[in-house]
């Protein structure tokens, strides 16, 4: 989707006023009436409708009259709300160019103010594809619009929440740097995704350092789920980034096995047809007492137990709550709609229906509405800042968890992570030797590390646009 922000410029504190009373009425009314549009946003000196009529005309909202005269926020309303409130955090200051498009989302180069380009991920659940078809197409025929933005929020805070929990136990993922609504921002990956990689001066070793990742998240209890070509990203010293993270989940899932070991078997797959990386048989001097790889070479999800605690306690910090993993693995599992409508915004008629009676209407004002900064642009479109910080827009606090869920027997936690490491560090040792097969010396094992850092290998990556 294009995302003109030009418009930016041109809207005004009324504007972005009567949106944000959209986004609002949005939590239990999929057509916001225009009348609660109106009370809402209250504005001093009336004319709502002149506000709503422009803020169509900028495709920013969608008016709907087939029950009655109602509007709701468009996506990119959606975006221009989030973009305004990172701006008045100072996050960013302008939008660039498009640099990614996802099956769900798309991708900007975003500035700060002193010149740093940054990644700005926005989530467009429900635009295209759907992991399982049929499922999904039933889920669409019953999802409003609402649900979308709503799930594409959740997207965004799992993705954010994880990006950062993984990046402070080591991981090779972007800088998480902030998030609101739909929006992610990220350090920019200086790389290519691996599906444009032609070729690779060591395929070898960049293989050890995927599939190591695919074991040390497993380590960590978690599985990315869509670990794919399209989601790993090499910059020219051969160093991996991996990306994309609202579909994980954790090893205690009820398909954990079969999401493995499709990430398994994704990583293999294209090794074997880009770099033509044979996998032979396990050597016969690998000792697999264990079974913690199957004949292929291949890593067994079944020796790796359960090993998270990592999910709960590091993404609630994170403001990603279990209720908005359990709503997020419904909508990716698809046929749940009735569950999933049961979530607080999404209640038609109870939860946060009582919210908007009049005395929540009146204390819109505490929500910080009156106080929103007007965005100014320059000539270029640069968005700046004004002298106010408050956020446009009423984002959902983090839920509080659920404190039994925070009680763990922590010795047991401690020797089951020990063992764990202990099993995975042989698994991974034995998928390699198995990766190397005949073609070098098993002693050559011992080499493996996940050298994410290293910039030993200073091969040029050959790009090469994707025939996919
Ligand atoms: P989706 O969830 O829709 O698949 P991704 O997070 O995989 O979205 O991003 C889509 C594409 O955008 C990636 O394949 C990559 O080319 C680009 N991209 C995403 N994040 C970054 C980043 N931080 N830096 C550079 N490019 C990125
Ligand atoms: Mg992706």
């Amino acid at each position: 989707m294009k995302l003109n922000v030009d418009a930016l410029r041109y809207l005004s504190k009324d504007d972005f006023r009567v949106l944000t009373a959209v986004e609002m009425g949005m939590r239990n009314h999929e057509i916001v009436p225009s009348e609660l549009v109106d009370r809402i946003a209250s504005l001093k000196h009336g004319g709502t409708y002149k506000v709503l009529k422009n803020l169509l005309k900028h495709k920013l909202l969608h008016h709907d009259s087939s029950k009655y005269d109602g509007f709701r926020l468009t996506y990119l309303g959606y975006d221009f709300l989030a973009i305004k409130t990172l701006v008045n955090r100072g996050v960013f200051v302008s939008v660039g160019r498009q640099i990614g498009v996802g099956k769900e989302s798309d991708i900007f180069e975003v500035a700060t103010e002193d010149g740093t380009v940054l990644a700005m991920k926005l989530h467009r659940l429900g635009r295209v594809s759907f992991r399982a078809v049929k499922s999904k197409r039933d889920y669409l025929r019953h999802r409003s619009s609402f649900s979308w933005l709503y799930l594409s929020r959740l997207a965004a805070v799992k993705e954010f929440a994880f990006m950062k929990a993984l990046e402070e136990h080591g991981f090779p993922v972007p800088n998480a740097v902030d998030c609101n609504r739909h929006c992610v921002i990220m350090s920019l990956v200086q790389g290519y995704p691996l599906v444009q990689v032609k070729q690779l001066q060591n395929p070898e070793m960049v293989f050890e350092r995927i599939i190591g990742l695919v074991i040390r998240l497993a380590e960590h209890g978690l599985i990315h789920c869509d670990f794919n070509e399209f989601n790993i990203m090499i910059d020219d010293d051969e160093k991996v980034t991996m990306i994309d993270f609202p579909q994980m989940v954790s090893v205690d899932h009820r398909n954990a096995q079969m999401y493995f070991d499709r990430d398994v078997e994704c990583v293999f797959k294209f090794f074997l047809k880009r770099f033509n990386l044979s996998f032979q048989e396990i050597p016969d001097d690998i000792d697999d007492a264990e079974g913690d790889m199957d004949e292929s070479g291949r890593p067994c999800f079944s020796s790796i137990a359960k090993g998270s605690g990592f999910l709960d306690k590091d993404l609630a910090a994170s403001g990603f709550t279990r209720k908005d993993q359990e709503d997020i693995e419904k909508f990716i599992e698809g046929g749940v709609e009735k569950d999933a409508d049961s979530g607080d915004e999404e209640n038609e008629d109870g939860g946060l229906a009582s919210e908007l009676n009049e005395s929540d209407i009146s204390g819109v004002e505490s929500l910080h509405l009156v106080e929103q900064p007007t965005l100014n642009c320059d000539a270029e479109g640069r968005v700046e800042e004004s002298e106010q910080k408050t956020e446009a827009g009423l984002t959902n606090g983090p839920e509080t968890q659920d404190a039994s869920d925070e009680e763990e027997d922590n010795e047991t936690m401690i020797r089951k992570d020990a063992e764990l490491t202990k099993r995975l560090r042989n698994q991974k040792r034995r998928v390699i030797a198995s990766v190397r097969g005949g073609r070098k010396n098993l002693a050559s094992r011992n080499t493996y590390k996940d050298k994410g850092g290293s910039s030993s290998h200073n091969s040029k990556i050959q790009k090469q646009l994707s025939s996919w």
